[in-house]
């Protein structure tokens, strides 16, 4: 069987439920060759996870998914193939997890405002960086709401009273730092963009890839993804967006890239390691 990489998944350093060696673990049930880690906002889970990877013969290719905001929109970039050595990546890192702390606690303030007060000590105890699918269980936990769904629905989605966006990079900031530190920049999910424009405004920056393989979504969907991407030559991405029980119709693996694909990704990760072996 040809090889294949999942390089779009949680850890429960973000809002996937999985450890890291559970994650591992399950990569190699799932006869995964390799894998990105690529959680919300932080790469803590790549603390211990090389040398778990390592032990399990998967190869394990840094990433991380950041929150940034083109013209009032959402946008979810994947950054890959960045040194874990690369302090000025990290210190980068660093601030967009502090944005999204600050977002958290005006998020919680307003929850606290309509009725609904949450103990966020307790919330971060077993969880790195907090989003809102934590808080969504916690509001159910407590018996606010009768779902995560109504969490969402009635108070935490976007142009809901509890929302908050929070501070978060521009599109072009990130890719002028990502690219600072020789790391590729891939649109996310590009299937979710709200509109036409907002596609067209946003494969007009410097990205170098795009994810056109993604979770369940089927070949047919994606078509339009790889000719894009063909048209502009950017490199051809896909991951399961795995989140463990947190979106428990997700499989690890749903979607993958073969070795081909992975091993540009991979051959920039060497290089940056290289580069950064001093640091
Ligand atoms: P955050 O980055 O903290 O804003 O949270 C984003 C996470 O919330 C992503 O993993 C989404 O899958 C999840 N999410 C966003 N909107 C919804 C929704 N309407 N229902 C369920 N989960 C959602
Ligand atoms: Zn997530
Ligand atoms: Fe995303
Ligand atoms: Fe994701």
């Amino acid at each position: 069987m040809s090889k294949r990489y999942d390089l779009h998944t949680h850890s429960n350093f973000s809002d996937g439920s999985d450890t890291v060696d559970k994650l591992l673990d399950h990569a190699l049930e799932k006869n995964l060759s390799g894998l990105s880690i690529t959680d919300h906002d932080t790469i803590d889970a790549y603390l211990s996870a090389p040398l778990k990877a390592e032990k399990r013969n998967l190869q394990l290719l840094p990433g991380v998914e950041i929150s940034s905001v083109h013209k009032e929109h959402s946008v979810h970039l994947l950054v890959y193939s960045f040194s874990l050595n690369d302090q000025k990546f990290k210190s980068f890192i660093r601030e967009q997890q502090e944005m999204r702390e600050a977002r958290n606690l005006k998020m919680i303030e307003k929850l606290k405002k309509h009725g609904m007060p949450l103990d966020y000590k307790k919330l971060k105890e077993d969880v790195g960086v907090i989003g809102r699918p934590h808080i969504a269980n916690a509001l159910l936990k407590l018996g606010y709401v009768e779902s995560v769904r109504e969490a969402f629905d009635r108070f935490i989605k976007e142009d809901m009273p509890c929302y908050e966006p929070g501070a978060r990079p521009s599109v072009e900031q990130v890719i002028e730092i990502a690219h600072r530190s020789n790391a590729f920049v891939v649109l996310a999910h590009p299937h979710f963009l709200k509109n036409a424009k907002l596609e067209r405004e946003l494969l007009s920056l410097p990205l170098d890839g795009l994810e056109v393989r993604y979770a369940n979504f089927l070949p047919y969907i994606e078509k339009k993804w790889e000719k894009e991407a063909d048209k502009r030559n950017l490199i051809k991405t896909g991951g399961s967006d795995y989140h463990g029980t947190f979106k428990p119709h997700i499989e690890l693996g749903a979607s993958w890239v073969r070795e081909d694909s992975f091993n540009i990704l991979w051959q920039r990760y060497q290089e940056n390691e290289h580069l950064h072996k001093t640091d």
